[in-house]
């Protein structure tokens, strides 16, 4: 069986940037499981991923417009501290949630705290990396209906 649309398949990762800084890996036991060809994956990875079968490994380099996007400098703000009004904790690395009026959702946040200076980033904090996976393939099942119905896996340790 090789990996396809509407497949649930089971893998052990390591993410690495180009540096070779580990940033991301599964742990050994419990493996990434995914429905494949639903966008639960980054493009580049389900790419790689597409026709490949149990017990494959191999490597992956995969560029910022595959990956996480490019940064967008725009989404790199300075705010006044008095914008944070109500906020408990203003220190780096808290993230919160911005409702702009037409009903998107956007994710900052708070890199740098300079007086009554906040500095905030929208960017993913992987965006604009080019990301080296290794990857190994553990298992590869046919999806239920309910699963392709839903977009996602179901099982231990999901959703439902
Ligand atoms: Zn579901």
């Amino acid at each position: 069986m090789t990996i396809t649309d509407h497949c649930v398949v089971s893998l052990q990762y390591t993410l690495t940037n180009p540096e070779g800084e580990t940033l991301d890996q599964s742990k050994p036991g419990e493996p990434l499981v995914y429905l494949h060809g639903a966008s639960n994956l980054i493009p580049g990875v389900e790419k790689a991923l597409t026709g490949k079968s149990v017990g494959d490994e191999f490597s992956i380099v995969v560029a910022p417009e595959e990956g996480y996007g490019v940064r967008d400098e725009k989404l790199r703000q300075k705010l006044p501290m008095s914008e944070f009004e109500g906020f408990m904790d203003i220190e780096p690395g808290v993230e919160f949630r911005v409702d702009d009026d037409d009903g998107n959702v956007e994710y900052f946040t708070i890199v740098e705290v300079n007086g009554d200076e906040v500095t905030v980033d929208g960017n993913h904090e992987l965006a604009g990396i080019t990301l080296h996976f290794d990857i190994r393939i553990e298992s590869i099942r046919k999806a239920t209906p309910e699963e392709i119905a839903h977009g996602h896996v179901h099982g231990p340790g999901h959703c439902h």
